[in-house]
């Protein structure tokens, strides 16, 4: 009873997944070719071509500025030096190349014995040099694969050495293969840093502006990103809006270097970025995590760095966190929700019970607020302390809160096919639904294909939810109420909500929280509060309903302080929907129900 069969897609039910898993793609090594003319460009590739073993992706770049352009952009496995006659080129490239500390491997294709400048390549002591007489497809070859081998004794051999298209960084994959380099050259622990800098709400971006948009920002924040760090580190994006950033410290002091580049990160990213004619400013989530054990693979090192992160993410925008143990545990209990919940969306595990609630004159049910519980297969019935907050958390409340105002609506109109059209059903909504941009839209759409009709639906937001999105909740909630739907302020007395906000706002419902009913016959001081909240809320013409009413005292007093409703375990605890025609058949069918002659013996 009270289930549906649950379509997510209608509702944006299908939450992808920001992780790219890796797939396997050809194995290619990156050769980046600095040459001043094409002929060269086509010869090398004419040789790489008849060479046997790994493929090439071979980019040519002339000897001026864009060669250093291309050596700090894109992660090449190798470097090939063509003909460059000006001498002060190739001496500024090979200081480029120092003073960013790359360790590409350099091959130096000469016409004779090498020159200064090409001497000094070899110093650095990543370099080979081919004689150009020898050129071959095999010395080519045993060039590439010593020099390689010299530089990083697999390199070879890495499955995957594509780029992000985009950015022109290092893909995961890469990113991968560079930082388990980087791990197994580490000689002592908190050598290596791994920074995960993720966008906050990338997808409003794609969703307001288009995709080009968000490539374009993709592609400034990348820049932003390279410019704020002092000096060239390995950089990758590795996530539609993730790059990760790691930072080396042979002393093992990493993690002042890693707070001191965040910082600069953060800085950087404070100015608006310029997208699409608008100004827009974005916030950014950063997780670090350290190499403390020397033995820490590089998926370890990635999946410290993105607990962190989605624990700093948490957080509101522009925060950091360092990876501690203790996340870990936390964090697999939680993600271990998350995939329950996602499944249990599909498996239509969820069901809406149903509270009663009681014109306190009438003694009649006049409506009824959902609250959602779990049929859980092997917990049993969970109830919403259990879950709610993981869900708003990973952003699952969102099609759930779909699920949970489709299936009210259902049931109004099945309420309505047993005879009892009046009755009114609530849900409860956060503060996270309002966070869809379709939010709205799609309440329009369900309420239109349901043929809900005004005053039949109720939304139950907190204090917290009405203060905290400003602005753009005043006005969905408006525009909510202009499709029918009655708006109350629940758990009433618990928040900081102003009178002069709520009067603003179209709030027909005012809900005292439970604690203050609890007490108000045995404490004098929440008397006074409940009769001080009737009487305003009365002032602002706005309807009280008392929650979590449970002794005949309780609603003695609510009666003769002209609350209006009451809902409360006195009554009725949640019952299923079945439970609730059964009150409803109860209270309709004799008109003076058992349960209504309790409520004023
Ligand atoms: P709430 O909206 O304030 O709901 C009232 C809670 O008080 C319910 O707990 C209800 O069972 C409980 N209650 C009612 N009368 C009494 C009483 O006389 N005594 C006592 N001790 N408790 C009483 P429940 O069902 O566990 O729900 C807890 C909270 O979970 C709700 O508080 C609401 O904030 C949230 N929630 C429930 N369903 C949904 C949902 O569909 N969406 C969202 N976003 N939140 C939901
Ligand atoms: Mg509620
Ligand atoms: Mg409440």
């Amino acid at each position: 009873m009270g289930r549906v069969a649950f379509p997510p897609e209608e509702y944006g039910g299908t939450a992808d997944n920001e992780y790219l898993d890796c797939e396997f793609v050809e194995p290619a090594l990156r050769i980046l070719l600095i040459a001043e003319h094409d002929v060269e460009f086509r010869l090398i590739e004419r040789l790489l071509n008849s060479m046997e073993g790994p493929s090439h992706h071979l980019h040519w770049c002339q000897a001026d500025v864009t060669a250093l352009a291309a050596m700090r952009g894109a992660d090449y496995e190798l470097i090939l030096w063509g003909k460059i006659s000006d001498s002060r080129i190739s001496q500024a490239l090979l200081a480029e190349l120092k003073r960013q500390q790359i360790t590409v491997p350099v091959i130096a294709i000469v016409d004779h014995v090498p020159a200064n400048a090409d001497r000094d390549a070899i110093r650095q002591g990543n370099a080979d040099i081919v004689l150009r007489p020898a050129l071959s497809p095999d010395t080519l070859q045993k060039a590439i694969a010593f020099a390689c081998a010299r530089s990083a004794p697999s390199i070879l051999h890495l499955e995957t050495l594509h780029a992000d298209p985009l950015t022109g960084l290092s893909n995961r994959q890469q990113f991968r293969a560079q930082l388990a380099r980087m791990l197994a050259d580490a000689r002592v622990p908190e050598s290596v840093g791994l920074l995960l800098v993720d966008v906050d709400q990338f997808k409003k971006v794609n969703a307001s502006y288009g995709q080009g948009a968000g490539d374009a920002l993709i592609q400034l924040i990348a820049a932003r990103i390279r410019d704020a760090l002092l000096s060239p580190r390995c950089m990758a994006r590795v996530g539609g809006n993730e790059f990760a950033i790691v930072l080396r410290n042979a002393q093992g002091d990493v993690e002042n270097d890693c707070r001191r580049s965040i910082d600069d990160i953060l800085q950087a990213m404070l100015k608006p970025f310029a997208v699409a004619q608008h100004a827009i400013r974005m916030s950014f989530s950063i997780g670090v995590a350290l190499n403390k054990e020397r033995t820490i693979t590089a998926d370890a090192l990635l999946a410290n760095a993105d607990t962190a992160m989605r624990i700093a993410k948490a957080d509101n925008g522009n925060h950091f966190q360092f990876y501690t143990r203790d996340m870990t545990d936390a964090q697999q209990k939680l993600l271990k929700l998350e995939a329950e919940i996602r499944r249990s969306i599909r498996n239509e595990e969820f069901e809406l019970y149903y509270q009663p609630r009681i014109d306190i004159k009438t003694q009649q049910i006049v409506g009824a607020e959902g609250l959602l519980r779990w049929n859980h297969p092997t917990r049993g019935l969970l109830s919403p302390a259990q879950f709610i907050a993981v869900a708003e958390d990973c952003g699952l409340i969102v099609p759930l809160g779909y699920w949970v105002i489709h299936q009210a609506c259902k049931d109004l109109n099945r309420l309505s096919e047993l005879g009892q059209p009046e009755v009114q059903l609530a849900v409860n909504v956060s503060f996270k639904q309002f966070q869809d941009r379709n939010f709205v839209q799609t309440v329009a759409n369900i309420l239109g294909n349901q043929g809900i009709t005004e005053g039949r639906l109720e939304f139950e937001l907190t204090e917290t939810t009405m203060m905290s999105e400003g602005q753009a909740v005043d006005q969905s909630l408006r525009r909510l109420s202009e499709l029918g739907i009655d708006i109350s302020l629940d758990d009433f007395g618990t928040g900081y909500s102003s009178f002069a906000h709520i009067q603003r706002l179209p709030i027909s419902v005012l809900k005292i929280d439970r604690s203050f009913v609890g007490s108000v016959t045995s404490n004098e001081d929440d008397a006074v509060i409940v009769r001080a909240i009737i009487n305003l809320a009365h002032s602002l013409n706005m309807e009280v309903i008392a929650e979590g009413a449970e002794t005949a005292e309780q609603i003695a007093f609510l009666y003769q302080n002209n609350c209006d409703q009451v809902q409360g375990y006195y009554f009725s605890k949640p019952v299923n929907f079945r439970g609730l025609t059964t009150l409803l058949n109860v209270d309709t069918a004799q008109g003076d129900a058992p349960a209504s002659r309790r409520i004023l013996n």
